[in-house]
């Protein structure tokens, strides 16, 4: 509560520098130069190369995408990718709106100079960090909607060319080794297994907890993600284990933990969350 009101106060204060900077320098007699064209030609070049390389690294993400394929692929390349690219194109495109801004100058001291300079990085980084909040904490919604119509929708089995069918927890167990059980187990690594019932083509997909953010219970953002993990106590023959996953929020720094009790084959859940 109390950072975001820092934050916006800091913001309202920046907001008012652009007012006080382009107020300044008419009619300056301390004039640099008579004109300043060929500065602004050479902004007004570097602003479009900078946005055209944003762009381009966008739509180059795009062009990937779309042809990369399979459900499983696209899913793993999103998760992987589309936050971070966006992220590169955005600051390319920033950089060049600090030229374009700067591409039309009329008047010119040096102490005009060090306001514009100081003026284009705070707007820069307002800009920079507003795009950033909704990229880290807003847009993974939207992620994480497509990401979850990839991972549902659908196999096709290559031997039938039918629709498959995803197999419950209890009925996947049936075709994971020891090993994935073990892991899905212990580091938050999930596997779908869909099968085909007319052929019974299987195909395993492996999902890793890790690289997946869950929704905040605390402020319902999708940035609760498994930071660790320890193993409480080994499970031998007779005697279940036990396992401690725990969450925090890369938003609120929400905290909780949860217990996996392990048996030797199969998992049987119970949470408890804390603060
Ligand atoms: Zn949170």
């Amino acid at each position: 509560m109390n950072k975001e009101f820092v934050k916006r106060a800091a913001m309202f204060l920046l907001m008012l520098l652009p007012v006080m900077a382009f107020s300044q320098g008419e009619g300056d007699p301390n004039e640099i130069a008579p004109n300043y064209d060929s500065w602004n030609s050479l902004a007004q070049n570097i602003a479009f190369l900078c946005g055209a390389i944003g762009i381009l690294i966008a739509l180059g993400y795009y062009v990937k995408l779309s042809s990369t394929k399979g459900s499983k692929d696209k899913y793993d390349f999103i998760n992987k990718y589309e936050i971070n690219t966006l992220w590169v194109a955005v600051i390319a495109i920033i950089v060049g709106g600090c030229f374009f801004a700067n591409s039309a100058i009329t008047h010119l001291t040096y102490v005009f100079i060090g306001v514009r300079i100081f003026v284009t990085g705070a707007m820069a980084l307002i800009v920079a960090v507003i795009i950033q909040n909704l990229l880290k904490f807003y847009y993974p919604f939207y992620i994480e909607k497509r990401l979850k119509l990839l991972r549902y929708q659908p196999r096709i089995s290559p031997n039938t060319g039918k629709p498959m069918k995803l197999l419950s927890e209890e009925e996947e167990d049936a075709y994971l080794d020891e090993g994935m059980q073990a892991e899905e187990n212990v580091f938050s690594v999930d596997y779908d297994v869909w099968k085909d019932e007319e052929t019974g083509y299987i195909q395993i997909e492996k999902y890793a907890g890790h690289l997946h953010a869950l929704q905040c219970p605390e402020c319902n953002y999708q940035t609760f993600k498994v930071v660790r993990e320890e193993i409480v106590k080994q499970p031998t023959e007779t005697e279940e284990g036990e396992i401690t996953k725990h969450y925090q929020c890369g938003y609120c720094g929400y905290k909780a933990k949860k217990t996996v009790i392990l048996k030797q084959q199969t998992k049987v859940e119970r949470s408890a969350a804390t603060a």
